[in-house]
């Protein structure tokens, strides 16, 4: 189960990226940083992380 960090990037919206299995970097390769400030919302979620994401879970051909 891959856990969600927002991350937020000073020129852009905070996404919700994925973190990858050693929760130390996102799935699209950012280095995890601090928390989101709560009050962040967002349901944006990164584009490239979920790509990875599926790619991961796809069956392996
Ligand atoms: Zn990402």
């Amino acid at each position: 189960m891959h856990k969600m960090w927002c991350g937020a990037v000073a020129s852009a919206e905070p996404v919700w990226h994925v973190l990858a299995t050693d929760e130390s970097v996102t799935l699209c390769g950012l280095e995890k940083r601090e928390e989101c400030e709560e009050q962040v919302q967002t349901d944006k979620l990164c584009y490239r992380c979920m790509t990875t994401l599926q790619t991961e879970m796809a069956p392996e051909a």
